[in-house]
């Protein structure tokens, strides 16, 4: 999944109908003088995460000092992990009341479902444990799409009537196109606030997209923060250099996680073995210091790209290669990526440990490939258990006991 953030959501969804605030980005203190200068105005960081509030990072300045200090303050915040880099100024709306709007996939339902609740703002993981008939859902047939008469009731189950429920209907009904037509995952409006003067406005938008649409999403060119589903931390500049190497070839994937205080680059693949073999190898004392699933067969330059990413950084002291056994890559290939990567780096596996276990199409060529360099190779013959165990015998072999 892609997210995207919010004031291109808000683009998006104004784009299409619906009403979203007035905004601006800004990047200094003084910009967001000058615009308080018109108008009344909120301060967000502008970061792929929610629960801003809570964190202290949406402001409401009063006077235009106000305005450059709080801009400035926020500018120097890290919200849940991601610095802020930038702040979205929006002009203030006069908030009456404030609800909630989801779309998202029901995986198990394998429909759209729409969440709505009249007590947004709040948690609505707390909502829904407390009082969980405050939300109403609706599953949209796919096929089929959404009637307006069924979004009616949807919003009538929960006591709305009269204009606003003639309006927020159709509000809901342009929301659902616009998580259809830009192949949404998620499209969360919380707030969607009701406005003193009887407005129906988008006050704060969560979009995320699948990204493999991306190709029939000209529009959604350069909003997508790309690798943006691990979103608990922005990616390192490794990982963003990983994506490229991903995503240069359609053949097979990959994709690199780093880990702080590792010193073996940890490459695997097939699902459950994978982690299965990252276990073993920490049980044994081993300390990865990333995370390389690989899957559906990946060519030469991408595994040999991989491998020198993972090499490239100073810490790691040791590879360990290690794939389930019923897994349909191609060993010879990953040999030729790997060692490609070695001797291009002018690793000599004799003095730096390099470990693979895995057994598959070409084992045999593969193996040959490995040991003509050098490597340590297994197949079948060893166990997921035991050949981490090699690989950290092997870096203790080299660097002395590990703690
Ligand atoms: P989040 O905490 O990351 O979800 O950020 P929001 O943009 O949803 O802002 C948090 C809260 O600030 C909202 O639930 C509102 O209560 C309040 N808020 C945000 N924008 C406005 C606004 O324009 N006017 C008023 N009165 N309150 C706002
Ligand atoms: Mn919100």
């Amino acid at each position: 999944m892609g997210k995207i953030l919010e004031h291109f959501s808000k683009k998006l969804i104004r784009k299409n109908g619906v009403n979203t605030p007035d905004n601006w980005v800004v990047e200094r203190g003084y910009e967001a003088r000058n615009i308080i200068f018109n108008k009344n105005i909120v301060l967000k960081a502008l970061v792929p995460v929610g629960k801003r509030g809570k964190a202290g990072a949406v402001k409401f300045p009063e006077t235009a000092e106000e305005a450059e200090q709080q801009t400035e303050e926020l500018l120097k915040m890290t919200v849940h992990n991601f610095p802020v880099n930038q702040v979205l100024v929006e002009e203030k709306l006069n908030i009456k009341e404030e609800w909630y709007v989801s779309i998202s996939i029901d995986s198990q339902e394998q429909k759209p479902v729409i969440m709505v609740t009249t007590y947004g703002g709040m948690d609505i993981e707390d909502l829904a444990k407390d009082h969980p008939e405050k939300i109403a859902t609706l599953h949209v047939d796919p096929f089929d799409g959404i009637h307006p008469f069924q979004i009616k009731e949807l919003w009538s189950s929960l006591g709305v009537t009269g204009k606003v429920l003639v309006r927020v209907t159709e509000v809901l009904s342009k929301l659902y196109d616009i998580f259809w037509k830009y192949d949404c995952f998620i499209l969360e409006v919380n707030p969607l606030a009701l406005t003193k003067d009887g407005n129906i406005v988008v006050a704060d938008s969560v979009m995320g997209v699948d990204d493999t649409a991306l190709y029939r999403q000209s529009e959604l060119a350069g909003m997508v923060e790309v690798g943006s589903e691990r979103s608990w931390r922005p990616l390192t500049e490794l990982e963003k250099q990983m994506i490229e190497v991903n995503d240069a070839d359609y053949r097979g994937t990959a994709r690199y996680t780093e880990i702080e205080g590792g010193d073996i680059g940890f490459m695997c693949g097939g699902g459950g073995g994978s982690l299965v073999s990252f276990d073993a190898l920490t049980r044994h004392g081993g300390k990865p210091a990333n995370y390389t699933e690989t899957g559906g067969n990946p060519p030469v330059e991408k595994v040999y790209g991989l491998t020198k990413g993972i090499l490239s950084k100073e810490e790691v002291k040791g590879l360990y290669v290690a794939h389930n056994i019923s897994n349909n890559t191609q060993i010879d290939v990953m040999a030729a990526g790997i060692i490609k990567a070695l001797n291009e780096l002018k690793i000599d596996p004799v003095t730096f440990p390099v470990v693979v276990r895995e057994a598959g199409v070409n084992d045999e060529k593969g193996r040959k490939i490995f040991e003509d360099a050098n490597v340590t190779y297994y197949g079948e013959e060893i166990t997921i258990e035991q050949a981490a165990l090699k690989m950290v015998k092997r870096m203790e072999e080299v660097y002395g006991w590990q703690s």
